[in-house]
Order: C-alpha cells, then sequence, then structure tokens
C-alpha cells in the first residue's frame, strides 16, 4: 500500500495546460487571470468581491488591516484553529482573546464569546474571527446578530469551506464567505485545501469600502486610480497641468505586496471548475467513514449524525477523537497511513502562554485536542484507499 496522507492536492493535465498558457503568455503577474480567478471565485461563493492574493495568512493579515486593528484593540478567536488565525492581529499590534470551542462541533463557542462579550464595557472587543473548522460551517446568523449588538466585526475564517454552508432561520443556503452575514471572508489555497495553487489565498466580501481598501492594501498602498489620487496634477506633472501624467501611481497607505501570480491563478481557476465534483466526494468520503464509525464503540465521529440531514460541512477534515490517539496515530503510521491532529490549541502555543494563556483555561478544547485525529480526507482517495484505512482502524481498537 503506498502511504496514503491525511490531505492532498489533485492536479490534472487541465490544470497544468492551464499554468502553461500563462507562463508562455506576456504576464506571469498583475495580468488578467488574476481578475478571472476573482471573478470566478467570488460567483461560486456568491459574494460580490474577491480579492486574490499571496496566501490565506496574508488574507486574514489584510482583512485584519482593512477593519483598522490596532494597538489597543481586542478580538475573539477560538483556540483550536491555524495559528494565522489568532497571529493576524498580532500583526496588528492588538490582543488576541480566546473563547472555548463547543464540545460537539468542536467550532467557537457562541455562549461563551456571550459571556466574554457580557463581562465587559461595550467597546471593549472590536471583532470576532470565528472558524469554519474543519469545513462544517459557522452559525453566521447567530454570530451576526451577537456582533451587531455590541458594534463588531466579524473575519470568517472559512479556509476550510470553500463551498460550505449552513441554512438560516429562514430556510435560507448561506454559503461560506458569501459576503452576507461576516464583514470579510477569508480562503487558503495551500496544496492540503479544496483548491490548491502552491501558496495563495482569497478574500471576499460585499462591502464596497473594504474591498477598496483591499486592493490597495494588497499592492503597497499603491492606487493608480485618478480619481482617487490625493496630490495635484501640477505636482504629478512638475508643470502647470489639469491632467495627471501616465506614469503617476500614490502610495496613500502602508500596504505589503502580498499579490498572487497569475500562473497561480490560471491553476486556482482551473482547480475551480473542479471544486464541486470534489466537494461531493468529500461528502461520500465522509459517510463512508460516518458509517463505518456509526456503530464503532471507541470512535467519536465531529456532529456524527446531526450531519446527515444538514449538509453543507465542507470536509477539509474529517476529525475523530480516540481515547488512545497516540497509539492510534502511531499504528496507523507503520500502516503508510499518515493522520495528523488539528489542532494544538493555539492558546498553549509558547507563543500565546508568554501572552498569559495557560492550561486550564479552555478545558474543553484542550479535553479536545488530547483525542482528536484528522483521518484521511482528499478527494483522489480510493474506495480501497479508504477501507484500508478503516479496516486498519478496526484492527487497532480490537
Ligand atoms: C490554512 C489555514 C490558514 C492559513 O492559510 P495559508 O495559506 O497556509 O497561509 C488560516 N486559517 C486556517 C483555519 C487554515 O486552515
Amino acid at each position: 500500500m503506498n502511504p496514503i496522507p491525511y490531505g492532498k492536492q489533485h492536479i490534472t493535465d487541465e490544470d497544468i495546460q492551464a499554468v502553461i498558457d500563462v507562463l508562455k503568455s506576456d504576464y506571469l503577474t498583475q495580468g488578467p487571470a488574476i481578475n478571472a480567478f476573482e471573478n470566478a471565485f467570488a460567483q461560486y461563493v456568491g459574494a460580490k468581491y474577491a480579492v486574490a492574493v499571496s496566501n490565506g495568512t496574508a488574507a486574514l493579515h489584510l482583512a485584519a488591516l482593512a477593519l483598522d486593528v490596532k494597538e489597543g484593540d481586542k478580538v475573539i478567536t477560538t483556540p483550536i484553529t491555524f495559528a494565522a488565525s489568532a497571529n493576524c492581529i498580532r500583526y496588528c499590534g492588538a490582543e488576541v482573546v480566546f473563547a472555548d470551542i463547543d464540545e460537539e462541533t468542536y467550532l467557537l463557542d457562541i455562549e461563551k464569546v456571550k459571556q466574554l462579550l457580557q463581562a465587559s464595557p461595550k467597546g471593549t472587543y472590536k471583532g470576532i474571527i470565528p472558524v469554519d473548522f474543519a469545513g462544517m460551517a459557522v452559525d453566521l446568523e447567530a454570530f451576526r446578530k451577537l456582533a451587531d449588538e455590541y458594534g463588531l466585526w466579524i473575519i470568517e475564517d472559512a479556509c476550510h469551506s470553500p463551498g460550505g454552508f449552513f441554512v438560516d432561520s429562514n430556510g435560507g443556503k448561506q454559503l461560506c464567505g458569501n459576503g452576507k452575514l461576516a464583514d470579510l471572508s477569508v480562503f487558503s489555497f495551500h496544496p492540503v485545501k479544496h483548491i490548491a495553487t502552491g501558496e495563495g489565498g482569497m478574500i471576499t466580501t460585499d462591502n464596497d469600502e473594504l474591498y477598496k481598501k483591499l486592493i490597495k492594501l494588497r499592492t503597497h498602498g499603491i492606487t493608480r486610480e485618478t480619481s482617487l489620487f490625493e496630490n495635484t496634477p501640477d505636482f504629478a506633472c512638475g508643470m502647470e497641468s489639469e491632467v495627471y501624467p501616465g506614469w503617476y501611481m500614490e502610495m496613500q497607505t502602508l500596504g505589503y505586496n502580498y499579490r498572487i501570480t497569475d500562473f497561480q491563478a490560471a491553476l486556482g481557476s482551473s482547480q475551480l471548475k473542479k471544486a464541486d465534483k470534489g466537494l461531493q466526494r468529500r461528502i461520500e468520503i465522509a459517510t463512508n467513514y460516518d458509517n463505518a464509525f456509526k456503530d464503532l464503540a471507541g470512535v467519536k465521529s465531529q456532529l456524527n449524525e446531526l450531519y446527515a440531514e444538514h449538509s453543507g460541512h465542507a470536509y477539509h477534515l474529517y476529525v475523530i477523537q480516540v481515547e488512545n490517539r497516540l497509539g492510534l496515530y502511531n499504528y496507523l503510521r507503520e500502516q503508510q497511513v499518515f493522520a495528523q491532529v488539528h489542532y494544538i490549541p493555539t492558546h498553549l502555543m509558547p507563543y500565546y502562554r508568554e501572552q498569559g494563556w495557560k492550561e486550564g483555561d479552555f478545558p474543553i478544547a484542550e479535553a479536545y485536542y488530547k483525542r482528536c485525529l484528522s483521518l484521511p480526507m482528499y478527494p483522489s482517495m480510493t474506495d480501497e484507499q479508504q477501507q484500508y484505512v478503516i479496516n486498519s482502524i478496526i484492527n487497532f481498537l480490537k
């Protein structure tokens, strides 16, 4: 049996051709492939705007900058996520405040967030960063209501959930990153995620003002749009003039170079065409796992039963909880099955311990961490491979 990783990209000949086409074209970066990818992605998630960037972490950083996060601000997020969900707040000099997860969904527990907000004067917190962990959509309708009550913004970390959705109280389908409830949503195109561009990220929004800010921030804070210029045409030309010269541009805020390349964007567009098919396969794989573990004592799945009727889970990860996690992890490795752990709680990373967080702060997240294991989950995994993974787990438990 060849090694089975927990996640893996799926690159087709069509993808390769799309990249080659761009490499032979006039633009390697800042060309038309980026806009095309942005438009296709915005349409896929149902948002008005999409801004492509160099990676998901850059997307989070720009989202925080666009919302003016700064020193003195406090922002709430979950400890069960990739560190970047919290780090983007630290990049801006602001303080990260963690809140515990829900025991069944492993998502940021809105009740815990409520408790934090109620315990401090209004205005203490500036925003919330909920994460669609493992691909399960956060109930952004509830979070939006709470955020509005306290005047907070929401950045949805949707890195795990392109194509995922939840059903709102009106029966409406709310796609992750659709711009309707979160102020901004971020995605990653790292190879283990649904859509691979090598490195890459996207921010989606329905907000015109935030969109304009993001476009500038992505490229040094520079604009070339005449209507936005602050200096006069006289200054720009170096002589009396009514119009700006062709070379003129302005750096108006402190931005970054967080651009994506055209060949990555072309790969993204090509991958996006297969996203629905990939998602269907992920759901199939998850259903197989659900069925295999349903009556298996000692294995607990994320929300297990509830999801069958609810769908909308994008299954970036298939997480189980087992008593002897280390034993199972090592046993699976011997069988060439490379399961993984998502995540070591962010608040217990040495960097965040230095900020005062400690063991015992979030008992549910910490108990979850002791037992969680992410099983192989990627569209190109075959039924035989999955059966082998399932059999290995059953053998271990015996
Ligand atoms: C992958 C990921 C990121 C960061 O994305 P990169 O593209 O690797 O920078 C952020 N948040 C979550 C939840 C992720 O899974």
